[in-house]
């Protein structure tokens, strides 16, 4: 069987890290079964969706590296939800509806204040023709409702949550479609789904009802049901849903020198029984994706594990995946120099400046000034220049450990830690480490 999945956003904001979760999962879901991804822009609300916010979800999606196979968006395909809203009403499972919201509001309080579940009494389903023409007649244009079937529950075996079960009964007709004409959520996502061929529908657990719904939408319109998975929501660490979190974004992870494939390994496995690990090879990671390792209690992001999985990544990166980031002139040894000792790739300039210079000198003792001019005198150029000059002025000097290594590391630094000098001190050259030397012995 074909496999294909979809993300679905609402282009009314940026992608937050619980989009970016969903989406991922999607994709991953498609990689690993060698299937579609369709990037499915959800912009039926014309005046709160923004062209700039598509732009940004493409760019998020694209810097993630999470490529769409084909994009499509519910702004042009009004005419189909147009056609199977007509199938739909006549073959009686739309019905027009007249209640203003405050009508509505007021239902809503009577049942609560009855201990009853605030459930829509379908009145509108009662009304004879007259009474229709009536409301009409009063300039009232209805809103619509998809009749929901009362007579089975509404099952699935759902890939997180197992089992799933639903009384029709218990639910609200859904209003499908505002009484202007423009469209809700439900019936739009549920004809794309079956034009557009989704076999899989995975999303967060805020939609488990609405999945209901749209089970007996595909029924009502002769398709498949597509196989659903809800996934438990992603929330702060301290437990909640957290507003910082709907705000996060891609933008603050780059800010932050985040790595995308961090924030991958980290997102892939976060909620799940598998150990978050800083796993930068993304066939390694699809190879243990699997819904069924999925929990259901909520998914705690923290920033301080997306930081160590991001150190970790970036201690394993390639010179080819950063020297595009690099600064100007730092080579393949320079970048092995220094990456033990950043934990993003911005830092690299800070260390970078070291080799490059100008560096600023401590105050050196009477002692020390003789000894890095010994150093400076001492110095040798060959395949270890490092090593020689420790081993030499060791064996000169008596020194040894802290006495040693720490007067040579500021002179030729500025700093008291950093990269490993052996590994430094090439990239420094000759002349500028014997000229540091020597100024350290002033
Ligand atoms: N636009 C909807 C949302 O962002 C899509 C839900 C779905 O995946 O069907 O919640």
């Amino acid at each position: 069987m074909n496999h294909t999945t979809r993300f679905a956003p609402s282009p009314t904001g940026r992608l937050h890290v619980g989009n970016i979760r969903t989406a991922l999962h999607n994709w991953m879901l498609a990689q690993k079964a060698g299937g579609a991804f369709i990037l499915r822009i959800d912009d039926t609300d014309a005046e709160r969706s923004k062209e700039e916010y598509v732009d940004a979800i493409r760019a998020d999606l694209t810097w993630l590296g999470l490529e769409w196979t084909s994009e499509e968006r519910q702004s042009q395909r009004l005419n189909a939800y147009e056609a199977a809203f007509e199938r739909l009403r006549d073959a009686g499972r739309i019905y027009p509806a007249y209640e203003t919201q405050q009508e509505l509001e007021l239902k809503r309080k009577v049942q609560l204040g009855r201990g009853l579940p605030p459930i829509y009494d379908r009145a509108a389903l009662a009304l004879t023709d007259e009474e229709r023409a009536a409301k009409e007649a009063e300039g009232i244009a209805p809103h619509w409702r998809f009749k929901l079937d009362h007579d089975e529950a509404i099952e699935w075996t759902d890939g997180v949550r197992g089992k799933a079960k639903f009384d029709p009964a218990q639910l609200s007709d859904p209003v499908i479609r505002r009484a202007n004409g423009s469209w809700l959520y439900m019936l739009p996502s549920t004809v794309d789904d079956v034009d557009m061929g989704v076999t899989q529908v995975l999303r967060g657990e805020d939609h488990v009802s609405n999945t209901a719904v749209q089970i007996q939408m595909f029924t009502a319109m002769g398709a498949p049901v597509p196989d659903f998975a809800h996934e438990a929501l992603l929330v702060g660490k301290e437990g909640k849903l957290s507003k910082r979190l709907g705000s996060l974004g891609c933008d603050a992870f780059r800010e932050r020198g985040i790595e995308p494939e961090a924030i991958i390994a980290l997102l892939s496995r976060l909620g799940t029984s598998l150990p978050v690990e800083p796993i930068a090879d993304r066939a390694q990671l699809l190879e243990s994706f699997d819904l069924g390792t999925f929990g259901r209690a909520p998914a705690k992001f923290d920033d301080a594990e997306l930081e160590r999985v991001n150190t970790a990544i970036v201690h394993q990166m390639p010179y080819d995946a950063v020297k595009d980031r690099l600064p100007e002139g730092m080579d393949e040894a320079g970048w092995h120099a220094v990456q033990p000792n950043v934990s993003t790739v911005g830092e690299v300039a800070e260390w970078w400046r070291l080799v490059t210079g100008p560096i600023e000198l401590p105050e050196f003792s009477d002692e020390d000034r003789a000894y890095l001019k010994q150093a400076a005198d001492t110095l040798t150029w060959g395949d270890d220049p490092w090593g020689a000059l420790t081993s030499a002025l060791k064996e000169a000097t008596g020194r040894k450990g802290k006495a040693l290594f720490l007067p040579l590391r500021q002179a030729l630094t500025g700093m008291n830690h950093g990269p490993d000098m052996g590994e430094l001190l090439p990239l420094i050259g000759e002349e500028k480490a014997r000229a540091r030397l020597e100024r350290g012995a002033l």
